[in-house]
């Protein structure tokens, strides 16, 4: 049913079209088969889609192009169920990489399977996956826990919840927010918990950015970073101090520094959460 092949009559049913997510030519070639055959096409941008298929001579012709995202999505899958209906095939593709994965979809997906068309993938590019096979770190167990919330409260309330996931994973930042998701996750986390940045993957100034989060803390202090990127993140392992080491190491600091200063010391060297650590020292000091 899913086989497709150039020149091909392509069946009903609706392709998700996985797109690359920098360099042109990582577009598959069951991914062009089905742009050049497909009776609809639909994209997250018109424009986007357009320009990809320009590059890789896809004509159009005079095939509906329609235009599918978040805020028309209601509008527009009647549209695009009333197409299945009649038989025919539609490809949809996002502005980049694979639909649903952080981009519009799971709707559009979801009807069409309630309506009993066929739903297939012509899979390709994910910066997830890309950013996951190059980060360095374990592969057998990952959570892709999608974009980070804006606000630096949310974003710790939503880090403690991933805290303790034993699996890798995987997150999505926009770059002006970098350095603050890093500031977070060490306190969150710790200092010691193996992370990579990897930054505009597959593109000319691709980086990747590996060592631990204090490392990376202070690598990306007062950067101004660009481009998109994808942050993998070792899961919870054991620090090795247990409470009574950490209890007995922040006394010790308390004798002499500050509540801010002993915790600071302690967190580094126990590989603890800052925040979990701060607080027992706020306790300690307290006579607690
Ligand atoms: N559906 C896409 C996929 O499969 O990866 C993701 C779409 S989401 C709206 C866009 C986010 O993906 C970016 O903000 C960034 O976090 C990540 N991303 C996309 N392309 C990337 C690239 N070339 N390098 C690093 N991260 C990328």
């Amino acid at each position: 049913m899913a086989a497709t092949g150039a020149g091909q009559k392509l069946a009903a049913g609706l392709y998700f079209i996985s797109t690359p997510i920098g360099a042109a030519r990582d577009i598959t070639l069951r991914a062009i088969d089905i742009l050049g055959t497909a009776d609809v096409i639909a994209a997250e941008d018109t424009r986007s889609l357009r320009h990809l298929m320009d590059i890789h001579g896809i004509p159009v012709g005079d095939r509906p192009f329609l235009s599918y995202h978040d805020h028309n999505g209601e509008r527009m899958r009647p549209r695009i169920l009333a197409a299945l209906e009649e038989g025919k095939s539609v490809a949809y593709a996002s502005e980049a990489g694979t639909p649903l994965v952080a981009d519009p979809g799971y709707q559009l997906g979801a009807s069409a399977i309630a309506a009993g068309h066929v739903v297939t993938a012509a899979p390709g590019p994910s910066a997830a996956l890309a950013a996951l096979t190059v980060s360095g770190l374990p592969s057998d167990r990952f959570l892709f826990a999608g974009f980070a919330p804006n606000s630096g409260g949310q974003r710790r309330r939503w880090l403690e919840d991933l805290r303790g996931i034993a699996a890798t994973l995987i997150l999505y930042e926009s770059p002006k927010r970098i350095n603050g998701l890093l500031g977070d996750m060490e306190s969150v986390f710790g200092g010691t918990r193996r992370v990579a940045v990897c930054r505009e993957l597959t593109k000319k100034f691709e980086e990747i950015t590996r060592g631990t989060v204090a490392e990376l803390v202070t690598a990306f202090e007062g950067r101004t970073v660009k481009g998109e990127i994808v942050v993998i993140v070792d899961r919870a392992r054991e620090t090795g101090a247990g409470e009574a080491e950490i209890e007995a190491a922040l006394r010790e600091a308390l004798t002499c520094q500050s509540v801010k200063d002993a915790a600071a010391s302690v967190a580094e060297l126990t590989g603890a959460p800052k925040r979990e650590v701060y607080q027992l020292a706020l306790k300690l000091a307290g006579g607690n």
